[in-house]
């Protein structure tokens, strides 16, 4: 190698971890070792609203049990969906209710389902297609609500201290399964009820060989210059 070749590429390597430090990837990866987050599979469900529930079951929502996160909870109320070119039948409710019905669903089940749902975090329901739910007794017709979940981890403000992150910012993580895969725009949501989880959706589960007890790993920031997550 002659002395502009080596210059070059020094010049190179210069460039790369200044952009890096610049980004703050480089830093944080440095100050801030991660530790394994517990990946939890969402499978298809909907949150209603009491009118909905009201609607669907002549009665608020009633509790079956306890979900991973802080007062929110599976429960015994079961519903169908119907879509314009298919119709799935006992899927899960989650409570409390909220302002809005929301049904989150995977991409292949909204290929089933004929309903073309974007990718969306839960709540931001503005101009998504609708469905229509039916209980036994029941039937309600949404006009917008239909997500596919933008895959997320909850934490509080000391985890995302202890990852040097900050809510809404979005991560790549790896998953550590039977075959390993790495997720971008992983968003981060911060709050002091939240408990340490990630949440995945069926097809990313299926997808990556997703069994209880699976953990992710933060390896970078979206928009970093690693060539991953170049958004
Ligand atoms: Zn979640």
């Amino acid at each position: 190698m002659n002395e502009q070749v080596i210059k070059d590429v020094l010049a190179q390597v210069l460039t790369r971890v200044l952009d890096e430090v610049a980004h703050g990837d480089a830093s944080h990866a440095a100050a801030h070792p991660t530790g394994p987050i517990p990946v939890e599979l969402s499978a298809r469900h909907v949150h209603l609203s009491e009118q909905d529930a009201v609607a669907l079951f002549g009665a608020p929502l009633t509790h079956a049990r306890d979900l991973s996160q802080p007062g929110q909870f599976l429960c015994k109320e079961r519903v169908r969906l119907i879509g314009p070119k298919g119709v799935m039948d006992n899927v899960a409710i989650l409570g409390p209710s909220r302002g809005k019905s929301q049904v989150e669903i995977s991409k292949t089940d909204a290929r089933m389902l004929g309903v073309d749902a974007p990718v969306r975090q839960s709540g931001d329901i503005a101009g998504t297609p609708g469905i229509i739910l039916a209980s036994q007794t029941g039937i309600v017709g949404l006009d917008e609500g239909v997500i596919v979940a933008a895959r997320h981890i909850h934490m509080s403000p000391e985890d995302a201290a202890r990852f040097g992150v900050t809510d809404n910012e979005k991560v790549c993580v790896r998953l550590c399964t039977e075959r390993p895969l790495i997720l971008e725009e992983v968003l981060v949501r911060v709050s002091d009820k939240f408990k340490l989880a990630m949440h995945i959706d069926a097809d990313e589960g299926n997808g990556s060989g997703w069994k209880n007890g699976i953990e992710g790993i933060i390896i970078g920031k979206s928009g970093s210059s690693h060539g991953l997550c170049g958004r």
